[in-house]
């Protein structure tokens, strides 16, 4: 095994070519190409302007394998499907749905697996191999696939590459040391530039990671300028979401839009070990939506980190009260118990909690805030005693509010289009046509708008492809074609 050593553009631009080629992505007169980044390393830039919407690249998952998560045993490894799952008939210790049992992409893993283990299969080892699926599976790509993968950019660190050490241990699985150190490389490149995707089959769904090389070549910022999705053959769909000038640098968010800088600076650290100085995280207020603030206890103005960089005071913009990291901390981490609580809660406690005590802790659009309109929205509607038919009329003006009030975040935010836009318009347009057919003489007007901009954002987008059928009925009922 060798690492990639010359990572000039040109060079990891000819591979990555090559590698679109094979998999057949590879687009004449692409609107974008590698260039180094300001940020360092390589990064990703537009060859033109490119309008919101406009698809940039398509990528293929070179690897791609089930998350380790512990409910993740009950699935098919070839489809990932959740039903009829039985044991392989070779007894490797997986599961294949019966559609599966002969599928030629497992007969490989299958065979590897029986000849390299060779004690009891138990469930607990059932769940090592499924740990280490993803990365295994790299063992058997083609030369060229594998030099694309030895390319990427990996962590250092000791526990990158703890599947192989456990299977090896657990499983006494042999393995040379070549084979092991690739092996550990390809855990490191999981880690470091896996995407987390899911796929949908029929109600049940599946969280899978997979690695997309161009993908992982485009770089991080909170406000990213491009959104993914991924199709029904889990490729990886990139497109604007803003207008991006000729030159521009293309960036996507590795964390979730709606999280503030200090939820989203952790999870940067953890996961991908890097702080990250763009725009929004150097601007306590973010652009002004006050994500990350919480309430002033003296004046009610908004307490926001100094330097939002750093693990320093808060003060308050009202009163210049200073706040302690300590005193935030206790806040958020009493916020946070209270919201893992309703997992299972009804609309009622949750619509109380927002009302009562949440609002006189943090502001109206404080992530927490977003976090649990997010729960509300997608309860109403969708949980037995409050589907639609049952809500009232003054629920349904409520939900589409909170709907609102979320895309006007995230306008501020300068986001433009992205998955959860999507969504969002999705039940506007739901809750106008439910809001419409209790009204007998006005209509509310323009809910085929809604609809027609949410297929718009979500139109390749596998795991929403039951939104975007039952819409584009809807759509072909009022002769908007589709
Ligand atoms: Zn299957
Ligand atoms: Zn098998
Ligand atoms: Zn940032
Ligand atoms: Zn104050």
């Amino acid at each position: 095994m060798s690492i990639g050593s010359d990572r000039s553009a040109s060079n990891v631009s000819r591979i990555m070519d090559s590698f679109l080629e094979r998999h057949h992505l590879l687009v004449e007169d692409a609107p974008w190409e590698l260039r180094p980044s300001p940020l360092g390393g390589l990064g990703v830039f537009a060859k033109r302007d490119l309008h919101p919407g406009e698809v940039i690249f398509r990528d293929y998952p070179v690897i791609m394998g089930p998350r380790c998560l512990a409910e993740s045993t009950d699935i098919c490894v070839s489809c990932y499907r959740k039903q009829d799952i039985i044991p392989c008939n070779k007894k490797c210790g997986l599961s294949l749905c019966t559609n599966c049992q002969t599928s030629p992409d497992h007969k490989r893993e299958c065979e590897f697996i029986r000849q390299r283990i060779n004690v009891e299969i138990t469930q607990e080892l059932t769940h090592y191999l499924i740990n280490s699926l993803a990365p295994l599976r790299s063992i058997f790509l083609s030369t060229q696939d594998k030099e694309v993968v030895l390319y990427l950019k990996a962590h250092k660190g000791h526990h990158h590459g703890f599947e192989v050490d456990l299977l090896m241990d657990k499983a006494n699985c042999k393995m040379a040391q070549e084979e092991k150190e690739f092996l550990k490389f390809v855990c490191a490149v999981l880690d470091t530039n896996a995407f987390e995707l899911v796929v949908r089959n029929g109600d049940d769904q599946t969280s899978l990671r997979g690695l997309y090389p161009l993908g992982s070549l485009a770089n991080h910022r909170c406000f990213p300028n491009a959104f993914h999705v991924f199709d029904d053959k889990q490729r990886m769909v990139t497109r604007a979401s803003v207008f991006i000038e000729k030159d521009e640098e293309i960036f996507h968010s590795y964390t979730k839009i709606l999280w503030g800088t200090s939820s989203r600076l952790l999870h940067l650290k953890e996961t991908k070990h890097f702080v990250c100085k763009c725009e929004r995280c150097v601007d306590p207020t973010e652009f002004g939506t006050y994500m990350n603030a919480i309430s002033c206890t003296r004046c009610k103005g908004n307490v926001l980190p100094i330097l939002p960089q750093k693990n320093c005071d808060w003060r308050c913009e009202g009163c210049m009260k200073v706040v302690s990291v300590k005193e935030v901390g206790k806040t958020l981490t009493l916020i946070g118990s209270v919201m893992r609580s309703f997992r299972n809660c009804n609309f009622n406690v949750m619509y109380s909690f927002l009302k009562g005590k949440l609002s006189q802790m943090v502001p109206d659009s404080n992530q927490a805030v977003l976090e649990l309109k997010c729960k509300i929205i997608w309860y109403l509607g969708y949980t037995p005693g409050f589907e639609w038919k049952d809500l009232p009329l003054e629920t349904l003006v409520l939900k589409k509010r909170f709907c609102s009030d979320i895309i006007e975040i995230l306008v501020k935010l300068k986001v433009g289009l992205c998955k959860i836009k999507g969504l969002l318009l999705y039940e506007i347009y739901l809750c106008t046509e439910e809001i419409n057919k209790r009204k007998v003489n006005t209509v509310e007007k323009d809910e085929v708008d809604y609809l027609k901009e949410a297929i718009d954002i979500l139109k390749f987008d596998a795991s929403a492809s039951k939104l975007i059928t039952a819409g584009r009925s809807d759509l072909n009922g009022n002769g908007y074609g589709s």
